[in-house]
């Protein structure tokens, strides 16, 4: 917590959902509604980041969160620096505080931050003197994509409490599924996960959710799937027999699909392996899936979390 609680969101870093409270996570969610608007426009820029200096730091390859979160810092006006990790210091053996320290000395405002280990994006926000956003890290959280899942599903259902949502595939090594328990339980969502015991990670209950093992029985009457993809290079050994066995029991097709309610939504961050836990029918279905929704709120849900977590840092509307 900071200083910044007359903003409306009273953290100076995202680094995750958990901890986070339901209004903190309603401002998000309404300032990310006004950029979707804004988006859909002719004229899509903004200068609520002019001067502002957006770094995004991926250790690990992106598609969907990095050119999100570059457009986002663009369409706010920001400079935005991308920093091409495998062609930087770190592959000549820099430390991530080294990386991190050597670009706080050029004064950024806001750093995105992409990481391979749990935990490692906390370090970093330790360790410089902006903003840092963790753009996933490990298994640990990825909070905009649990962000802009709950966007996608405020909008289409006009509410998040009381919607059942079933998380499916591997909740083990996925960070996706960690936030978005986080934040479909602190805003009133009724949370499954259904997977294999191998990829159900010990204790999981414990978040308050319902576990299941069986597909047909955990998808019975809920109103959201929650696609995951098997999270390979996460994996040493083997955590499934086969990928088409993978498919027979938890891959997402019409029949087990007809298992929820009527008019249950799809979902899947991406990126998506057809054939092995969704069905290109179920994927592509227009009246079901809400996957390309996804991605169009991912750009308004960064632009809301750029937003925020500038608004309170010095000279925001000190005359130019
Ligand atoms: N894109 C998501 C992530 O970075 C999901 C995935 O990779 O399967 O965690």
């Amino acid at each position: 917590m900071s200083d910044s609680a007359d903003t409306g969101f009273p953290h100076r870093h995202l680094l995750g959902i958990e901890g986070m409270l339901p209004p903190a996570i309603s401002f998000l969610l309404d300032l990310a509604d006004t950029y979707v608007e804004q988006n859909r426009a002719v004229d899509k820029k903004k200068s609520s980041l002019r001067g502002r200096t957006q770094v995004n730091l991926f250790f690990e390859p992106s598609t969907r969160t990095s050119t999100s979160f570059e457009l986002a810092g663009k369409r706010l006006g920001a400079d935005v620096l991308n920093m091409a990790v495998a062609r930087s210091s770190v592959s000549k053996g820099e430390t991530l505080i080294d990386t991190a320290m050597t670009l706080n000395a050029m004064h950024p405002d806001v750093l995105v931050v992409r990481h391979q280990d749990s935990g490692a994006v906390h370090l970093l926000s330790q360790k410089v003197g902006c903003a840092v956003i963790n753009a996933g890290d490990g298994s640990h959280e990825h909070p905009t994509q649990a962000l802009l899942d709950a966007l996608t599903i405020r909008r289409r259902r006009g509410r998040l409490d009381g919607q059942v949502v079933a998380i499916c595939g591997d909740i083990l090594h996925s960070r996706v599924a960690r936030s978005n328990i986080h934040l479909l339980n602190t805003m009133g969502a009724c949370v499954r996960v259904i997977g294999p015991p191998t990829l159900m990670p010990r204790n999981i209950e414990e978040l308050g959710v319902e576990v299941h093992h069986d597909m047909r029985k955990g998808l019975a009457g809920v109103d959201i799937v929650m696609m995951l993809r098997l999270q390979m290079e996460r994996m040493q050994g083997a955590y499934v027999p086969s990928l088409r066995e993978y498919f027979h029991f938890y891959g997402l097709d019409q029949e087990k699909l007809s298992l929820a309610k009527p008019d249950a939504l799809i979902m899947h961050p991406g990126p998506m392996n057809r054939g092995v836990e969704i069905d290109s029918t179920v994927a592509d279905d227009i009246n079901r899936s809400v996957i390309r929704e996804q991605v169009e709120m991912g750009v308004a849900v960064r632009m809301a979390c750029l937003d925020a977590l500038t608004r309170h840092l010095p000279n925001v509307g000190a005359p130019l």
